[in-house]
């Protein structure tokens, strides 16, 4: 059975911590590989599963933010100096 509008919705809002189907926290990455993160112009998607139903779904990521590193303050002092 395809996820609903309103277990998508639920499932964001809760940030995706519980399985939409069976309500379990019992889920984890299926697939997670961290490299692909680095290619912005792919969609990013993860699959995940949940332990006590054994249903599955995917999650879609986008770059939604950019900060400095924190290494970044230390290089530009000690070329300062
Ligand atoms: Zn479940």
């Amino acid at each position: 059975m395809p996820l609903t509008e309103a277990q998508r919705e639920e499932y964001l809002a809760a940030k995706g911590v519980r399985c939409p189907f069976c309500k379990s926290y019992d889920i984890g990455s299926t697939t997670f590989r961290p490299q692909h993160m680095a290619h912005a112009e792919e969609l990013i998607t993860e699959t995940i599963g949940c332990d006590t139903c054994g249903k599955r779904w995917v999650e879609t990521y986008t770059l939604t933010a950019v900060d400095d590193h924190p290494d970044a303050w230390t290089e530009e002092d000690n070329e300062g100096s």
